[in-house]
């Protein structure tokens, strides 16, 4: 029933527990008037809360807890020209939902719904409504006309006044299991799954937006920069350099720790080669640095800095190692 991408089926695969919660309440006459999808960036609110919405439009809805996509209600919404399904966004440059905005929306969910009772309004990018828009929509939210149904969607609960998120049921959209972000990606025909997920802090939606520009080709550079760093063939500085100028500390560190997974794992794979015990130990002395490195408060700190001295550390443990092994 479930399919890969959001729309008129449903959700995305890890919004499959709260799809049912919620489609459950419609089905058995417990719908909320509101609810607050909240959750990281990246994760696919939007796509869930419109898949909701349109459900709840769906003539079949009745039957079958989904949208069927074929019916005139279902077309509607497709065609953006439904007439009792209203979305609040961003308009131009603002970067702000603003009071006229949500006066406006406020008025039309007041009318008469075209069709039957259900009315549904998303309010995306929730967390950026003016002071005074927030306000607006109070009214709204403490008497809510009969059969309307609003969808408030934020990155950030808690920028939301309390008066607005406490008359809303609150939808979690937490980041989905590394393991299935990685499957869904790779099923979409997306290789290097783990690197892009680890840019987008666990946020699969944002990983496929990575896959899809050029930072692919720039991550796979760093990554062999960072393969011949280790083999001390790039120098410390331009590596730093490198890596700051694509990268925030965290996603840096943690991209460095899998990629020497990575490279662990293949050395120890190759057929024939012996396992190198000086190897093995330089492998684990750089693991050491980087997971201490990660447990340091270096938030203040310019990345360029803090990754220069995990460089550092690395360089003078590698010549340590070596001295110590060589004949
Ligand atoms: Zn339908």
């Amino acid at each position: 029933m479930l399919s890969e991408e959001p729309g008129a089926a449903g959700p995305y695969p890890w919004q499959n527990a709260q799809w049912r919660l919620l489609t459950d309440s419609a089905t058995t006459g417990r719908l909320h008037h509101a609810y607050l999808i909240s959750g990281p960036a990246g994760t696919g609110k939007t796509g869930f809360a419109r898949a909701f919405a349109h459900a709840l439009l769906c003539e079949r809805f009745a039957q079958s807890a989904t949208a069927c996509g074929e019916c005139a209600r279902c077309k509607l919404v497709t065609a953006g020209t439904h007439p009792d399904f209203i979305e609040l966004s961003w308009i131009d440059k603002a970067t702000t939902i603003s009071v006229d905005q949500v006066r406006s929306l406020t008025t039309k969910l007041a009318l008469t719904a075209t069709f039957d009772q259900r009315r549904v309004a998303i309010v995306h990018r929730a967390n950026s409504m003016s002071p005074a828009a927030a306000n607006g929509l109070l009214k709204t939210l403490e008497e809510p006309p009969p059969g309307c149904v609003l969808l408030l969607v934020a990155d950030r609960e808690a920028a939301l006044p309390i008066t607005v998120r406490s008359r809303c049921q609150r939808v979690l959209m937490p980041l989905p299991p590394r393991a299935e972000s990685v499957a869904w990606l790779e099923t979409a025909g997306i290789e290097n799954a783990e690197t892009l997920l680890a840019c987008a802090h666990g946020a699969p939606l944002a990983a496929r937006v990575l896959a899809a520009d050029d930072s692919v080709g720039n991550i796979e550079n760093l990554q062999r920069q960072w393969r011949e760093f280790l083999l001390g063939r790039v120098e410390v500085v331009p590596m730093a350099e490198a890596s700051a100028k694509m990268l925030a500390t965290r996603e840096c560190l943690s991209l460095f720790s899998l990629w020497l997974i990575e490279i662990a794992r293949g050395a120890e794979c190759t057929p024939g080669a012996p396992v190198n015990r000086a190897r093995r130990r330089y492998f684990g002395e750089v693991s050491r640095i980087l997971a201490h490195s990660m447990k340091l408060d270096n938030a203040s700190l310019k990345t360029q800095a803090v990754i220069e001295g995990v460089l550092a550390d690395i360089k003078i443990i590698r010549a340590r190692i070596r001295a110590e092994t060589s004949p």
